[in-house]
């Protein structure tokens, strides 16, 4: 059974809300983005294996099929954080694409290091994959075809290194685990910090956003959308500091 729901956000953006029950996250792809053959970004890829018979990236393929889109033509994974729930799939992403992958220097130094211990404590191994592109805040390169311009924001508070990335024109936040529907991501792990979470959210909610979408689902539902909606979820999760 498919377990990830596609939602089109944007012209060319797709949010696939995972809806199954094991360990995994929402993934966004953003279609026919990159010049060249394999033309589509990826955005925090899942997993590979969640429940027994669960099988989060298969789904995920499945559910980028029903929208024209093969996991075979993905260029460029992109990690909002490595946590499993998000990035364990990235090393079977690339060997079915042959994609290159982006990630802060702060998440992939966490990767090779700390986090092979993280990864070991979900019972699984953490990925190998070498990233060929380490995103700074700024304007990404990774190029883009025309008429595709996304910002990367260094945003900590989850994670040291967790990524935000905001469309300017379509107006969409890809969150990652900081910012949740009515709600933020745990500091209480791998370098959380309740401090620089304050800060980036902060900064986050100064961004002119018609769209959130975040790692995880919450009881605010699967995303925000429409400004005056955007607005007041920083409001109240302003209000958690
Ligand atoms: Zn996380």
């Amino acid at each position: 059974m498919n377990s990830h729901k596609s939602i089109s956000v944007a012209d060319g953006v797709y949010f696939y809300l995972w809806v199954g029950q094991s360990m995994n996250c929402n993934s966004v792809v953003l279609a026919h983005a990159l010049a060249g053959e394999k033309p589509h970004v990826l955005i925090d890829p899942g997993m590979t294996d969640g429940f027994p018979g669960s099988e989060p990236l298969d789904s995920l393929a499945a559910s980028m099929a029903t929208d024209g889109l093969k996991i075979e033509d993905v260029g460029m994974v992109i990690g909002t954080h490595c946590h499993p729930d998000h990035f364990q799939a990235v090393d079977e992403v690339v060997r079915r694409s042959g994609a290159r992958v982006a990630l802060s220097e702060v998440e992939y130094d966490f990767l090779k290091g700390d986090g092979r211990g993280f990864y070991g404590s979900f019972g699984t191994a953490a990925p190998t994959v070498v990233p060929s592109i380490l995103l700074h805040e700024g304007t990404l390169d990774i190029g883009f075809s025309n008429g595709w311009k996304v910002d990367a924001l260094i945003a900590p508070g989850h994670t040291p290194g967790s990524v935000c990335l905001y469309l300017k024109d379509s107006k969409v936040l890809v969150s990652g685990d900081v910012v949740f529907p009515g709600s933020i991501g745990r500091m209480d792990f791998t370098g959380g910090s309740v401090s620089a979470m304050r800060e980036s959210i902060r900064r986050l909610s100064e961004l002119d956003v018609e769209h959130i979408l975040s790692g995880h689902s919450s009881a605010g539902g699967p995303l925000v959308s429409g400004k005056n909606n955007v607005v007041r979820n920083f409001q109240i999760v302003g209000t958690f500091f």
